[in-house]
């Protein structure tokens, strides 16, 4: 029987656990954990998700604030901005959205934020950390499919992972914690010969390529674990929206064969605030 891995109510237990532990916090009369999103210019996308962020910052306790700079921010003006949160003792932990409008230098800026404060895990010094096996800040996608795959109790020592998708975001953190947690870790790209015999090979798979139902049910080797980190928006006239939200993996068929898997929505995707809370929380406990 197929286990359906449940990422909402997951969040939901660790949104609350943040929570406990920021009302201890509090109680003993510290300061609450406090997380700043920059946001450049209108992007629709990224607005719903900071908005997101905040709420989920607001419903556990945490102080958050918005900064909201013009389209037309310098490179100057944006470094600046952060390096003022660096400084900010209520502030213990600094989101960038990305994308960035073109004319600005993202790697700049990233590298701007303190690490102790990259909740994100996207400054060099947290990436090397992290492929140096030493605790850090972890990217909150792949830490949150590590912190699903150990509360479902599922054993990676010695297994076969294929990890879909080599991205700075998802997957080359992924192989990174997937190779500390002792599996057998190969990862695949768009460059990557015979993908389907790599799949049915693999234990554990993490799709991660943005590319609506690309991996195949039958594809995949039956009894293993399915996590599907894509989030694809399809045309659908028969949704209410008229789309509908598809991951990565042909969900039927891969379900009929695999042990565990994640559902797209509901799997892998309410699982990143979550750990967005648990690291600004982490860098209040561990810097602040
Ligand atoms: P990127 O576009 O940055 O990376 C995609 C990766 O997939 C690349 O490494 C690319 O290879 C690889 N790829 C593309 N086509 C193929 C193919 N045919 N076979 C094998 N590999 C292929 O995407 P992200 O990593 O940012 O995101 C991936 C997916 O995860 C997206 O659907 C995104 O929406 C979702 N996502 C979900 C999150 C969540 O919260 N659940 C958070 C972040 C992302 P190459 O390097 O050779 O180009």
């Amino acid at each position: 029987m197929t286990t359906i891995i449940d990422g909402k109510q997951l969040s939901q237990q660790i949104r609350a656990e943040v929570a406990e532990a920021v009302k201890a916090i509090t109680t003993a009369g510290q300061k609450q954990p406090g997380l700043a999103v920059i946001i450049v210019g209108d992007n629709k996308a990224s607005r719903v998700y900071v908005n997101s962020k905040k709420k989920a910052c607001e419903e556990a306790g945490i102080y958050s604030r918005e900064i909201t700079l013009d389209g037309e921010t310098t490179q100057a003006g944006l470094l600046e901005e952060i390096r003022q949160l660096n400084q900010d003792p209520q502030i213990h932990g600094i989101l960038l959205q990305l994308p960035l409008p073109s004319h600005l230098d993202e790697s700049e800026a990233l590298q701007t934020i303190d690490p102790h404060k990259d909740v994100d895990g996207f400054h060099p010094i947290n990436v090397g950390y992290l492929h140096l096996g030493v605790d850090t800040f972890v990217p909150c996608t792949p830490l949150g499919v590590m912190e699903m795959l150990k509360r479902y109790n599922i054993p990676l020592e010695g297994k076969t992972a294929l990890v879909v998708g080599r991205s700075n975001i998802v997957g080359k953190p992924m192989a990174a914690l997937l190779t500390k947690a002792n599996a057998t870790v190969t990862v695949a790209h768009s460059r990557t010969r015979d993908l389907p015999a790599l799949i049915g090979n693999a234990d554990i798979l993490v799709a991660g390529l943005g590319k609506p139902e690309f991996v195949k049910g039958e594809w995949v080797k039956p009894g293993s674990v399915v996590i599907d980190v894509g989030i694809n928006s399809v045309d659908d006239a028969s949704a209410p929206r008229g789309y509908r939200l598809v991951g990565d993996v042909e969900y039927e068929p891969a379900a009929q064969r695999a042990a565990f898997i994640t559902p797209v929505p509901g799997g892998v995707g309410p699982m990143t605030i979550a750990m967005l809370l648990a690291n600004t929380l982490k860098a209040k406990q561990k810097f602040a």
